[in-house]
């Protein structure tokens, strides 16, 4: 068997690296309001442990490469990871989740650095909502940031939106419209419930099915057929729009049977599953000087602990304790 296959035949070809557990933000549906631990500094994996990991991930068969956090563009020096990262040769594809606060600045040199594709995560287009839902009033450097990143060209950029019942399940329209106007992939994330304090409640659900038919309402949806760099969203245009509207449904129609991801926390922990707690630390073996091979062995253990399928439901909460901000979505 391949060393990146795991035991239901899935071929793990991409790893999410989280290089910070530090936001700007304090999403309501991301971080515990109270009680949150950071990491102290020392616990961070280092640039060159990170790249370490990402080069034994390659040897067995890692192709995809996402930069995340916290917020990753909060990390001091990114560029140099990004640059060291977008220049190793069997990566075929390196991108960034971001909340955008900092992108004006950064999206050019990110850009310079190498990488193509970046995912920004804004929920709500109304700046005192924005406030609410981020408890920071960024809302305005969040549009400086997308407007510059299409600048620089950026292609595509998605942004990423959770929709949650009874916040911003009213703009729905609106967010349609900027798919209209503007080349962004609306990509509409249902609300997972990650993090033993998190907000999530079933109430609060609302599936893809049901945001798809809303839209619908508005004009018809054309399937857009999916391509290489796809991820589990399907996805649509409305009729001369120049972005496409995504639905991603962790929870409604999962897509564990395809799931190829690792992630790799900023504490050096490998998570097999993103709603599932189990991890297994590579900190260690790292710090403690194992060689290429060792590594190469725990991470494969990480492949082989993967579970056939989440257990999170519509109605439950899963097994995901741990808060969202410090696993890197
Ligand atoms: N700070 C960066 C950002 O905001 O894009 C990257 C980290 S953030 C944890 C990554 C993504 O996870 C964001 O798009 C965020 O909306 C999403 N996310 C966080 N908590 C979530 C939840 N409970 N359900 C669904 N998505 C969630």
């Amino acid at each position: 068997m391949a060393p990146n296959v795991d035991p239901y035949n899935r071929k793990i070809t991409y790893l999410r690296v989280s290089v910070i557990d530090r936001c700007n933000l304090r999403c309501i549906y991301c971080q515990p309001v109270k009680d949150l631990k950071l990491l102290d500094h020392a616990d961070i994996l280092s640039y060159e442990e990170i790249l370490k990991v990402i080069q034994v991930a390659t040897d067995l068969g890692i192709r995809k490469v996402r930069l995340t956090g916290g917020e990753p563009l909060l990390r001091r020096n990114l560029l140099h990871l990004v640059e060291s990262v977008c220049r190793i040769p069997q990566i075929e594809d390196v991108s960034i989740t971001t909340n955008a606060v900092l992108l004006e600045e950064m999206a050019r040199p990110l850009f310079e650095a190498g990488i193509r594709r970046i995912n920004v995560s804004l929920d709500t287009l109304n700046p005192l909502k924005y406030a609410k839902m981020t408890g920071r009033e960024c809302f305005d450097a969040v549009m400086r940031g997308l407007q510059t990143a299409e600048a620089v060209g950026f292609s595509p950029i998605k942004v990423n939106v959770v929709a949650i019942r009874g916040l911003n399940d009213d703009e729905l329209a609106r967010f349609a419209d900027l798919s209209v106007q503007k080349s962004y992939h609306i990509r509409f994330i249902e609300y997972m419930p990650i993090g033993r304090d998190s907000a999530w409640a079933p109430e609060k659900y609302i599936s893809s099915d049901e945001i798809r038919s809303k839209l619908e309402a508005l004009g018809p949806l054309l399937q857009v057929q999916r391509s290489f760099h796809d991820g589990p969203a399907e996805r649509y245009r409305f009729e001369s729009a120049k972005g496409e509207i995504g639905f991603i449904t962790p929870l409604s129609h999962h897509f564990c049977p395809s799931c190829n991801r690792l992630r790799l926390t900023a504490d050096g922990r490998l998570r097999p599953c993103l709603l599932a707690d189990e991890e297994v630390d590579i900190k260690t073996p790292l710090r403690n000087g194992c060689n290429q091979e060792d590594l190469k062995r725990v991470f494969q253990e990480a492949i082989a602990r993967k579970p056939k399928q989440h257990h999170a439901e519509i109605l439950e909460r899963g097994e995901c304790i741990r808060p969202m901000s410090t696993i890197g979505g």
